[in-house]
């Protein structure tokens, strides 16, 4: 019998703001343990919470980014349970109204070679709610500590549909949700910072069977990559298990990703209860077509849009784009230069790539320091395009900007990169070269016009690279005829 994985994930995503959800308290990562706190996120009696608004405008710019459905009210509910890294006895969360329903995230899966556009697929959400984050517990072998800075943290959870069935789906969805949360400015995703987390439900059945098989939720999640091992080793445990007979419980395993293997942690208890009870400290939401517009004209144009029309519009090879469109700064700053000029993008595009980013990396800057602008490529690519000097040359004019700043002109002025245009010297080069080359000419002459390229080499040479290739070209032609 064949078997097939379903996967549906819920994910984590804290949201960018100075203060934390329901109150004033500084919001960061990184602090003193036990620094960000207040009364309000240690929940202390009579301490009452007030909304921060720039929590809501996340989680709505979110829910539009991802297609939801952004209905008009939304409100708040108490999980109560009793956890030592929960200051209050309750986690303040969203239950049968959450901020955004239904979804749809386009993701990519970039199969064997990222040489060609991979297949696109659109996965489908059941809902984003807003809820305030817990702490941090810190194990010890004596004992533990607990760290209140995170709790009280803004955190949307987005849910999918069980409606992926790979552990590279899975990576593809996190890939995209966490770009479309970097463009939107909405969160940095940096999951070493828990800034998002992702749980994994995983079932098999037998393909053709309608009905869902029972999952497993794995926890201990710590990287995009761990997600996709995590899911690939539980399908092939879970398959080989039905295989054999056995059944599968219902539970929560951990991933141990230094083991490389999945563990029971628990058994789930079908029907925790939660007690869910409205919030009677904090009113319901509205959230009107005005509020939703403002927000929907802060969006950037989607990753895979920006991708497609950069294909378009500038003719970029595909594995360009996907360097350059993963970052927002990086695209925007090679588009600053192509839009001006478009017949020139892939030169432009080639240098950012190429050469904008290895010099960045080894000089260890940030695209902002970069004193290469827009201004500088289009000097660059045009004195290439020109003739002025070769391609080669170009490399060398790439860095001297780079150090000094100075536009492609000057520096082809100030180090004499200019070829002096004799074109006499030129030509004695040329006649030498064909003299010297009796076989390329005669293929030429037989009408081999890649033969050509046998000859260019030797001129180049003589010209230490300074000759101008197509003058070069046309005047190897006058001379053999
Ligand atoms: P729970 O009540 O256990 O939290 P939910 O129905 O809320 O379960 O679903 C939580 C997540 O698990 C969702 O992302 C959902 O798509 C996924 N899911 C639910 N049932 C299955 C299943 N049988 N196999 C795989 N994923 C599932
Ligand atoms: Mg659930």
């Amino acid at each position: 019998m064949e078997y097939e994985a379903v996967i549906g994930l819920e994910v984590h995503v804290q949201i960018k703001a100075e203060s934390k959800i329901f109150t004033r308290c500084k919001a960061g990562f990184g602090f003193e343990p036990n620094t960000l706190v207040d009364p309000v996120v240690m929940g202390l009696p009579g301490a009452l919470p007030v909304m921060n608004k720039k929590a809501l405008d996340g989680v709505i710019k979110a829910g539009l980014a991802l297609n939801c459905t952004i209905p008009d009210v939304c409100k708040w509910d108490r999980k109560n349970y009793f956890y030592p890294d929960s200051p209050n006895n309750y986690q303040i969360t969203q239950y049968d109204q959450p901020i955004c329903e239904g979804g749809l995230v386009e993701i990519e899966l970039s199969g064997d070679s990222r040489a060609a556009m991979g297949e696109h697929k659109k996965i489908q959400l059941t809902r984003i709610h807003l809820e305030n984050d817990v702490g941090k517990l810190n194990h010890f072998t004596e004992d533990s500590l607990v760290d209140y800075n995170r709790a009280g943290t803004s955190l949307m959870e987005i849910v999918t549909e069980p409606d992926m069935h790979s552990g590279d789906e899975a990576f593809a969805f996190l890939t995209a949700v966490r770009q479309i949360m970097v463009y939107c400015g909405i969160s940095d995703c940096d999951m070493e910072k828990g800034q998002m987390r992702a749980d994994a439900n995983i079932s098999v059945r037998p393909v053709g069977q309608k009905e869902l098989g029972s999952k497993i939720e794995l926890k201990n999640l710590n990287s995009i990559t761990g997600v996709k091992n995590g899911i690939e080793y539980e399908i092939k445990r879970q398959t080989r298990e039905l295989k054999k007979g056995n059944t599968i419980t219902q539970a929560t395993w951990r991933w141990d990703a230094d083991q490389g293997r999945t563990e029971s942690m628990r058994e789930k208890e079908d029907a925790h209860d939660y007690r869910y009870l409205p919030d009677p400290d904090l009113m319901p939401v509205r959230i009107d077509d005005e509020w939703k517009n403002w927000i929907r004209a802060e969006i950037p144009e989607l990753p895979f849009d920006k991708q497609r029309r950069f294909i378009e519009a500038y003719d970029l090879p595909y594995t360009i784009t996907s360097v350059l469109v993963p970052d927002r700064e990086l695209s925007e700053y090679f588009e600053a230069a192509a839009k001006r000029s478009p017949k020139m993008a892939q030169a432009i595009g080639n240098y950012v790539t190429n050469d904008v980013l290895r010099e960045l990396s080894e000089t260890g800057q940030s695209l902002a320091e970069c004193k290469v602008t827009a201004e500088h490529l289009l000097s660059l690519v045009n004195a290439v395009e020109k003739g002025t000097i070769t391609k080669q040359i170009g490399k060398d004019v790439f860095l001297e900007m780079f150090k000094s700043g100075e536009l492609a002109d000057a520096v082809i002025e100030r180090k004499g990169l200019k070829p002096n245009f004799d074109e006499d010297q030129v030509k004695v080069w040329c006649q030498e070269a064909i003299d010297e080359n009796p076989r390329p000419v005669d293929d030429f002459k037989a009408g081999n016009e890649k033969a050509l390229n046998a000859l260019l080499g030797p001129v180049m040479k003589k010209s230490r690279g300074k000759a101008n290739p197509q003058i070069v070209n046309q005047l190897l032609r006058e001379l053999i005829s």
